[in-house]
Parts: structure tokens; C-alpha cells; sequence
């Protein structure tokens, strides 16, 4: 019996299950998984309730993997562009507004319930079914564990800092919060060469993880009287976007890459932004082309450029997801990783 962790209901715990899985349609892909990561949005799709998707719900999105038939080895995308949408047929399809999907071909064992795939993943299983163009082929040389990072918290942090925001060589950076997401984005402007990396965390633990990994300097507190180039919120709360947009100098780029919940506010100064010539713009998943920036990635990590391994602090089983939870929300470790 195949199996996956589930959330059956608003409320209650991730709960491993046992599941089955349709034939895969046309175009779709059956991967059978080899390592996932335990990302901040698995948790708050349960914190969330949900994330408006039909209950039961699949969790887990960032995983490498094995296309069966072909054997090939693969990290799974959550944003493989459609190429029909307006952002795609204006060619820039880092925007696209809806990423291909397979169809939903998970029922859970003990009703026959559809199961719905986060973030068209739901990969703490398994096995799943995706569209083939979510499947991308990466390198064997790189280790699964470390290779399922890139998926998402590795795409989303490089992507911030290459694509969304592009640093420039010699530019000054501050990334605030430094997990999985926030420890890429320093990854992402040392790969550009900025000249100051700032990483702010309120865990002195994870300063440390970020100073191994390129920040110039660390602090758990805004320091005075700096302004920077670019200012990263790996976060997404109130506060987080408003040190963000504060910590920036003339014309400086203030880029929201934490997901942020329901119902969050903030408030601006206009005349303040309208004087610096502020920007601030959003980071879907780093505007990742996956295609083209997996294996990108990969040859980065393989070529010691990128560090994956460091970002990899626990692996566990898939019984394990709940736990890794209450250690995210704790503040411990970077990534948990189910390996099978
Ligand atoms: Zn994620
Ligand atoms: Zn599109």
C-alpha cells in the first residue's frame, strides 16, 4: 500500500495515510519519490486551515525524485510555466499567473476522497503524479537530499536575488530572516557578487549558518544609520516588509519573498517612498523558470558555488513530518528533509 502525509481536516495534525494512485492521463508523469524537504508553507497550509484547498490535502512540495519508465532523475516544480496565459504570450513567462498541473490522481485508501496536491506537489509521499513539464531533470551526481532543496527553498531565495531583484556586483544587501529561504537569498546575492551582505535573524544560531554561507556582517537587530541596495523580507510579516522597505537607500528594492497571512497590513509612508524613489516588489517562488534555473542550480551546487549540504540539518522519515513541524515553529534547525 502506497502511503502519504495528509491533512484530513482544518485543525488537526499531518497524519500519514495510506493512499492510492490513478494511471496518469496524458502528459502527466508518476515520480516516485526519493527526498522532500519540510518547507515554511507545508506549515502554514496547516496553520492556514487549508490555504482555501479542498480538504484531504497532500502536503509537502519541494521534492527529487524518479520519473518511472524512464528512470530518470528529477526535483518537481511547483511553477513549470503554461505558455497560454498573458504573461507567458508576452514572453515572460516567470510571471505566468498558472502553472501546469496534473490532474488530481490521489485517493486517500480509506474512503476513496480525491486528495488534494499543495502546491501541485503534495509530495510527502510515495509516489505522485505530475504534468511531465513539472518534472526536471537534474544531475545524479547530486545527492537527493540535497537536490530536493532547490524545488523551493533554493529556487525561492537564488531566484529573489537573480531574477526577481537582480543584485548587482557590488551592491550592498540586507536579507531578513535566515531559514531555508532567507539563507538562499545570501546565497544568491554572494553569487552576484554584492559587496555587503547583511543577514538579520532574532536566532544568533542562524547568523551563524548565514556567515558560513556569505554574509559580510549579522545581527539580530536593525543596525542604525545603514542603508543598502537591496533589502530581501524572507519572512513576510508586517514588520519584516517594514524594516525591509526602512533599511533601503535612493532608489533602493525592497522585495517581499516570505509568504504572508491572511489579513496582514501595512502602512507606508507615501512621501517618504515618493522621496527615495522606493520600490518594492513581490517574489513568487523567486520567478523561477525551472528548466532553466534547476539545472542551473544543480551545476552551481556541483560546482561548489552553491551550498546545499549546509542547509540540510535533519533528515527523517515520512512519520516524521509533524515533528519537524513543531522544530519549525520553534526556531530550530534550516531544513528537515524526508529521505525514503
Ligand atoms: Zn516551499
Ligand atoms: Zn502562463
Amino acid at each position: 500500500m502506497e502511503r502519504a502525509v495528509l491533512l484530513n481536516a482544518p485543525g488537526e495534525p499531518a497524519r500519514v495515510e495510506e493512499v492510492e494512485l490513478d494511471e496518469p492521463g496524458p502528459e502527466e508523469v508518476v515520480v516516485r519519490l526519493l527526498a522532500v524537504g519540510v518547507c515554511h508553507s507545508d506549515l502554514y497550509v496547516r496553520e492556514s486551515g487549508g490555504w482555501g484547498m479542498p480538504f484531504p490535502i497532500a502536503l509537502g512540495h519541494e521534492g527529487c525524485g524518479v520519473v518511472e519508465g524512464t528512470g530518470e532523475r528529477v526535483v518537481l516544480s511547483w511553477r513549470s510555466p503554461c505558455g497560454g496565459c498573458r504573461a507567458c504570450e508576452r514572453g515572460v513567462p516567470r510571471l505566468c499567473r498558472s502553472p501546469n498541473r496534473a490532474r488530481r490522481r490521489m485517493r486517500r485508501a480509506a474512503d476513496g476522497a480525491t486528495v488534494t496536491p499543495t502546491l501541485l506537489c503534495g509530495c510527502f509521499a510515495d509516489r505522485v503524479v505530475v504534468h511531465r513539464s513539472q518534472a526536471i531533470p537534474v544531475p545524479e551526481e547530486l545527492p537527493p537530499e540535497q537536490a530536493c532543496l532547490i524545488g523551493c527553498a533554493v529556487a525561492t531565495g537564488v531566484g529573489a536575488a537573480l531574477n526577481t531583484s537582480p543584485v548587482w556586483e557590488g551592491a550592498r544587501v540586507a536579507v531578513i530572516g535566515c531559514g531555508g529561504v532567507g539563507l538562499s537569498v545570501v546565497q544568491g546575492a554572494r553569487i552576484a557578487r554584492a559587496a555587503e551582505i547583511l543577514a538579520l535573524d532574532r536566532e544568533p544560531a542562524k547568523l551563524e549558518w548565514a556567515a558560513r554561507l556569505g554574509a559580510t556582517e549579522t545581527a539580530t537587530e536593525r543596525p542604525p544609520d545603514r542603508r543598502f541596495d537591496f533589502a530581501f523580507d524572507a519572512v513576510g510579516i508586517p514588520q519584516t516588509l517594514e524594516l525591509a522597505v526602512s533599511l533601503i537607500d535612493h532608489a533602493g528594492i525592497a522585495t517581499l519573498v516570505g509568504l504572508p497571512h491572511e489579513g496582514a497590513e501595512v502602512t507606508l509612508g507615501l512621501k517618504g517612498l515618493f522621496d527615495a524613489r522606493a520600490q518594492i516588489r513581490v517574489s513568487h517562488g523567486g520567478d523561477m523558470l525551472p528548466a532553466e534555473d534547476f539545472p542551473r542550480l544543480a551545476r552551481l551546487a556541483l560546482d561548489g558555488r552553491l551550498d546545499l549540504a549546509s542547509l540540510v540539518t535533519r533528515t527523517i522519515s515520512l512519520d516524521e513530518v509533524e515533528g519537524a513541524f513543531a522544530e519549525m515553529s520553534a526556531g530550530g534547525g534550516i531544513r528537515s528533509v524526508v529521505i525514503r
